[in-house]
């Protein structure tokens, strides 16, 4: 199939809209990403035609929930190139994902002395849950600094790799810079140390293809809504014989085995940490969102990639205008300051244009102070985007630079 951009834009209803009187230029792809119409006909079909409760239910809409629901797992592991579904645990996004394994690996395994590694380019949402998780247990978080160019320094995180590293968690893709980090590398150190391996893959399901065998890591997580899913449904993956093992997160219906007053056993993974009612329209239009994009994927990423060496050259270009973040192997997310305005300042008139970019420190705090910086302003592109709308991008960018010169 052709990659079509005009045509593809087609599919997301959203981008036709206007804002400020002007055509709507969403370059904040990184925050949450649009969706297409089939994933909002999906969430339509299923409270329209198919609403019923999952698992257990005998009757022909309950059935039909849980197959979609299950179905929807299916396609889940087949987005992370795995062969089987089990270890896919339905959870509200990355967050939920990475709490759940800190919360329920973390009471279990972490030991007062242990470590908790790190980088300093992390989403504040795999750095509390761990420092949470470290005092609880006495453990210590370390971390791994990030060079000036916006990458992980690889000869610090291998030296301070030891035996008293007990996980590893880092980002594939940096939410605030656009870095990918080489993850199958880092996991691969990480393993030769004996640490567990969590992945943040929250910023890389979007712009390429991950296939978790290759990456060796032992979670892995993830948001739909940042997948051209819908909100309040994400992904945690982990080895199943992990899962298996683990105390439950959350307690209630259908993460049981039996329940007696005189005590309760719990089911084995991925229902282990399902409990309660999950998200059956969001695991369905999750679904249908992955399939969208599976589809598109390799041509995608080609077109992201385009987009970013034209964004990049043209942003240089402005005067006074300085990129946070240049590591060779980036995403579509360009990270910038201009000489002299503030972020906000600058997000505030690029909205008055129409353009949607997002300002300040992109949760990432500790990153920003490691850069020395408060924030940035930063544009973080789609496979929807188009060279038009880089423009756009540019000739806003230029004016807004004389405003504030
Ligand atoms: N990690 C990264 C790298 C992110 O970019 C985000 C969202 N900005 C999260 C975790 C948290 O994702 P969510 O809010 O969907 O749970």
């Amino acid at each position: 199939m052709a990659f079509d951009v005009a045509a593809l834009r087609q599919d997301f209803p959203i981008l036709g809209r206007s804002v400020h009187g002007r055509p709507l230029t969403y370059l904040d792809n990184a925050a949450t990403s649009q969706k297409p119409q089939v994933v909002i006909q999906a969430l339509t079909d299923y409270y329209t035609q198919g609403n019923a409760n999952v698992h257990r239910g005998v009757h022909l809409l309950s059935e039909e929930a849980t197959q979609a629901f299950e179905r929807s797992r299916e396609v889940v592991a087949r987005f992370l190139g795995l062969k089987e579904s089990r270890g896919c645990v339905f959870v509200r996004g990355a967050t939920e994902g990475i709490n759940l394994v800190a919360e329920t690996w973390g009471r279990t395994h972490l030991r007062a002395g242990d470590e908790i590694l790190l980088t300093a380019l992390e989403h504040h949402a795999n750095i509390v849950p761990w420092q949470v998780a470290a005092e609880r247990s006495g453990a210590k978080v370390v971390v791994v600094p990030v060079t000036p160019r916006g990458e992980v320094d690889l000869e610090a995180y291998r030296r301070l790799l030891s035996p008293r590293t007990k996980l590893v968690a880092f980002a594939h893709v940096s939410n605030a810079l656009g870095t990918v980090n080489p993850a199958a590398e880092m996991t691969r150190l990480a393993k030769a140390v004996g640490a567990t391996v969590l992945i943040d893959g929250c910023q890389a399901a979007a712009h390429f293809r991950v296939e978790l065998p290759a990456l060796g890591c032992d979670f892995y997580a993830f948001s739909g809504h940042k997948t051209f899913g819908p909100t309040g449904i994400g992904v945690l993956w982990g080895r199943p014989e992990i899962l298996d093992a683990l105390p439950p997160y959350q307690f209630g219906g259908d993460m049981i085995r039996k329940v007696d007053f005189d005590g309760t056993t719990f089911r084995e993974a991925p229902e282990r940490f399902e409990a309660g009612t999950p998200d059956i329209a969001g695991a369905i239009g999750l679904a249908v969102a992955l399939e969208y994009f599976m589809t598109r994927q390799a041509d995608a990423h080609a077109h992201e990639q385009k987009l970013l060496a034209a964004a990049t050259e043209r942003l240089l270009a402005i005067k006074g205008l300085r990129l946070v973040g240049e590591a060779p192997e980036k995403v579509a997310v360009i990270s910038f300051l201009i000489e002299g305005g503030h972020p906000h300042d600058i997000g505030t008139l690029l909205d008055a244009d129409g353009i949607a970019i997002r300002t300040g420190h992109h949760c990432c705090m500790p990153l920003m102070k490691h850069l020395g910086i408060p924030g940035t302003a930063r544009a973080s592109f789609a496979f929807y985007n188009t060279l038009e709308e880089v423009d756009r991008l540019a000739v806003s960018l230029e004016k807004i630079r004389k405003m504030m010169a």
